[in-house]
C-alpha cells in the first residue's frame, strides 16, 4: 500500500481534461499540494489519513474566478442602478478614497474569500489596491490567488501620488513572487484612467519580473468613444500599437470591439475574460463571447466586483452568460453548458498562465477540488452533469472544498476561518459606511 494524504472515495468524478473524461465511480489520491491518483478502486492502492466519502456526489476542480475586485464586498449594495460614470466617479471613487485603508482591503478580500470558498471557487484573480494585504488575506483564507496591484493615474487610497503606484507595484510583486500559491500580478484600471506611458512602464515591469498583466478593455461605447477621441484609434489598436498586447495579458470585458479589434486579440492571443453580470447590471453592454470563442480565443469567466454584480457565485455567472447570449443572438443553441464550464475551470486557468497547474482534475496537477452534493430534491434527477451545474446548481449546493490539497470547507463548513467573528466586524463596518455616506 502506497501512502497519501487524502482519499476521495466513490465520487462522480468530471475531469475536464482535454477529453472531458468522467470516471464514475472513481476516487481521487491527493498526497501534499498534488494530485496523485485518479481511477476506480483506489482505496486497494493507497492508505490515506483522510478519507471523503462521496457516493452519490459530483467532484470537479474548483471554479476560477478570472477577474473580481474582491474588497469591493464592502460596497455590495451600496450604489446601484446607476450608469457605470455615475456609479464610477460620484459613488464608488468617493467611497474607496474614504474607506479603502489597509485593514479594510483585509476585512473585505477576507469576507469575498468566505464567500468564494461557500459557493466552490478555489481561486480568484483580484485587482485592486493595497494588494498586500489582499494577497494576505487570499493566503490566510487558504485560496489560490493571482492578486494583482491597480495602477489609475490618479490619486488612489494607497498611492495619493500616482507615480507611487508603480513602485508600490513593484514592491508587491518582489514581496510575493516567491509565493507558490499567490502569484502577483500588475492590473493597469484602464486606456481611460492610464496614460500610454503608465501602461507601457506597467507592461514593461511586468515582463521583467514574468507576472500576468491585465486590465480592463473595451468595457463601454463611452470608453471607445474617449480612447477615438484622445488618440484618433480604438482601444485594442491603441494597446496594440502600445506593443503591450500578447498572450500574458487579461483582457477584461471586451464588450465593444470591431472586427479588425477582434483579429488583433486573435493574432497576439491576448487573453479575454467575461464578466457577464457586470456588463448587464451596468448596462455596459454583451461582449461577442460566442465569437471570441470561434475565433479560438481563450475566455474565462468572472464575477468583476461585487459592488457591479452583487455575489461571486460563479454557478449564477455560468447560468447568466448561458441565457444572456442565448437571448441575445436569439439561438438557445449559443454557448453551451459544457462551454461554461469549461470557462469557469481550465479556460480560466489558462487565462491566469496557469493551465498546467490548475484547471481539471489530472495526476500532477494541484489538488483544487470541489465536492457537490446531488441528492437533494431541486437536483434530482441528472441526466447531464454540465446542464446541472450552469443551469440547477448554486454555490450554496457546495458540500467541500479543497485547495492545494488542503480541505477548507467539509458539508459546508468552513474549516480554519472564524466565521462568525468575521461576519459581526463585517456588520460593524457596513453600518459605519451606511452612516458616513448618508451625511457625506
Ligand atoms: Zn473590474
Amino acid at each position: 500500500m502506497q501512502k497519501a494524504d487524502l482519499l476521495i472515495c466513490g465520487g462522480i468524478i468530471l475531469t475536464l481534461d482535454e477529453q472531458d473524461s468522467v470516471i464514475d465511480p472513481g476516487d481521487i489520491a491527493i498526497r501534499g499540494d498534488t494530485i496523485l491518483d485518479i481511477g476506480p478502486n483506489l482505496s486497494d492502492k493507497y492508505q490515506a489519513s483522510t478519507l471523503l466519502e462521496a457516493k452519490g456526489h459530483l467532484v470537479m476542480p474548483g471554479l476560477i474566478n478570472a477577474h473580481t475586485h474582491a474588497a469591493m464586498t464592502l460596497f455590495r449594495g451600496l450604489a446601484d442602478d446607476l450608469a457605470l460614470m455615475d456609479w464610477l466617479k460620484n459613488y464608488i471613487f468617493p467611497a474607496e478614497a474614504r474607506f479603502m485603508s489597509p485593514e479594510h482591503v483585509y476585512l473585505g478580500t477576507m469576507l469575498a474569500c468566505l464567500e468564494m470558498i461557500k459557493s466552490g471557487t478555489t481561486t480568484l484573480s483580484d485587482a485592486y489596491f493595497f494588494e498586500p494585504e489582499a494577497a494576505r488575506a487570499a493566503n490566510d483564507a487558504g485560496l489560490r490567488a493571482v492578486v494583482a496591484q491597480g495602477i489609475i493615474d490618479f490619486p488612489s487610497p494607497d498611492a495619493p501620488d500616482p507615480k507611487e503606484s508603480l513602485r508600490l507595484a513593484e514592491e508587491f510583486i518582489c514581496q510575493w513572487k516567491w509565493s507558490d500559491r499567490i502569484s502577483p500580478a500588475i492590473f493597469c484600471h484602464s486606456a481611460y484612467t492610464c496614460s500610454p506611458q503608465t501602461i507601457q512602464k506597467a507592461k514593461r515591469m511586468a515582463e521583467r519580473h514574468a507576472v500576468p498583466f491585465g486590465l480592463h478593455l473595451a468595457e463601454t461605447q463611452q470608453e471607445v468613444q474617449e480612447i477615438v477621441h484622445r488618440y484618433g484609434k480604438r482601444p485594442v489598436q491603441h494597446l496594440a500599437d502600445l506593443g503591450v498586447l500578447d498572450e500574458t495579458v487579461m483582457a477584461i470585458h471586451c464588450v465593444w470591439l470591431d472586427q479588425r479589434e477582434i483579429d488583433l486579440l486573435q493574432e497576439l492571443q491576448v487573453k479575454v475574460v467575461h464578466v457577464p453580470e457586470s456588463n448587464m447590471k451596468l448596462a455596459s453592454g454583451i461582449a461577442s463571447i460566442p465569437r471570441l470563442l470561434e475565433r479560438g480565443i481563450t475566455v474565462g469567466l468572472g464575477t468583476d466586483g461585487c459592488a457591479s454584480n452583487n455575489d461571486l457565485d460563479m454557478f449564477r455567472e455560468m447560468d447568466t452568460a448561458a441565457k444572456l447570449h442565448k437571448v441575445f443572438s436569439q439561438d438557445p443553441t449559443a454557448l453551451k453548458a459544457r462551454q461554461l464550464v469549461r470557462m469557469a475551470t481550465r479556460e480560466g486557468a489558462a487565462v491566469l498562465g496557469q493551465g498546467h497547474r490548475i484547471g481539471s482534475l489530472e495526476v500532477g496537477k494541484k489538488a483544487d477540488l470541489i465536492i457537490l452534493d446531488l441528492q437533494k430534491p431541486h437536483l434530482l434527477p441528472v441526466y447531464n452533469f454540465y446542464s446541472h451545474l450552469v443551469y440547477t446548481f448554486s454555490g450554496a449546493d457546495v458540500d467541500s472544498v479543497i485547495v492545494n490539497g488542503a480541505l477548507l470547507m467539509r458539508n459546508r463548513k468552513v474549516l480554519h476561518l472564524e466565521e462568525e467573528k468575521l461576519i459581526e466586524r463585517i456588520v460593524d463596518l457596513s453600518r459605519q459606511i451606511q452612516g458616513q455616506m448618508r451625511g457625506r
